[in-house]
């Protein structure tokens, strides 16, 4: 196996700490960003009990310069970026007619406009070195809508128009792009919605249960393989059955 050198947004997260397992658990040398340094170098020794070393950079990725300095440090420490998860995200849920602008702007600047502020200073060496995996955590609901998340929706579906057409502008290069859409997963985001709402969403899914943020990982693990080099364009679905079709 080769080893690559990924970096994943949000890695501290319920999601995000999985695909950070999973990449390291395959031998990649795996970095992430925080924000909160107490909270990241308890998240970061937690992880060294079983062995896992992850490279930790600050920075918000909202932020074009932060995202940079970032993907620079992660360079300097361990080598140029090969895999790129763009995983870091938030849900600021409301009905639309009562949204509020910053509800709007928080949720496209983390979920989407993020993806360009990190994607970007990637892309260039990946294309020059002729190997590149990217892949974007969008959600079903970029698919198929939800009452309350227009905001989210919209960020979320906007991942997949960029992931198709980076693909096409980079299959030449070696680089893939793909999108894995997630249905609901048992994180704080998830556990924070109140539970008579859960119970209903769970109704929905014809698995009868939430999904695991390892089995998002593992589809991360299969996107990023190398074996996976005739994979791009795609949008992986991982939703028990949630949400079916095209
Ligand atoms: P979490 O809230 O557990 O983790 C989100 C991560 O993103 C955290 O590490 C958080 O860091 C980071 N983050 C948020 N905003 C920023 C920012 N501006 N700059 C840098 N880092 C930031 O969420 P999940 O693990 O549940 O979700 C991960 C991804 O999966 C998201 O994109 C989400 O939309 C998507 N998803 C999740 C589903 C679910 O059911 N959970 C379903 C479908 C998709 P910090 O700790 O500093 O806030």
């Amino acid at each position: 196996m080769t080893s690559r050198v990924a970096f994943v947004t949000g890695g501290t997260g319920g999601i995000g700490t999985a695909i950070v397992r999973e990449l390291a658990g395959m031998g990649h040398k795996v970095a992430t960003n925080y924000r909160n340094e107490e909270k990241a170098k308890a998240w970061q020794a937690e992880l060294k009990k079983d062995g896992i070393d992850v490279a930790l950079v600050k920075g918000d990725v909202t932020s074009p310069e932060d995202s940079a300095r970032m993907i620079k440090e992660v360079e300097d420490k361990l080598g140029p970026v090969e895999i790129l998860v763009n995983n870091a995200g938030i849900t600021r849920d409301g009905t639309f007619h009562r949204m509020k602008t910053d509800q709007w702007t928080d949720v496209i600047d983390t979920n989407l406009n993020s993806v360009f502020n990190v994607t970007r200073p990637v892309i260039e060496g990946m294309r020059e070195r002729k190997w590149g995996r990217i892949i974007q955590i969008s959600s079903v609901n970029g698919l198929k809508g939800q009452y309350g998340q227009a905001n989210y929706a919209a960020a979320k579906a906007g991942m997949h128009g960029f992931t198709i057409s980076l693909a096409r502008e980079n299959a030449r290069n070696g680089v893939t792009v793909n999108t894995i859409s997630p249905g609901y997963i048992a994180t704080d985001m998830v556990m924070a919605v109140p539970e008579e709402v859960r119970a209903k969403i769970v109704a929905d899914i014809p698995t009868g249960r939430l999904g695991t943020p390892e089995e998002i990982a593992h589809g991360v693990s299969f996107l990023a393989d190398e074996r996976s080099g005739w994979i791009t364009g795609s949008n992986l679905d991982i939703n028990g059955g949630h949400h079916m079709g095209w």
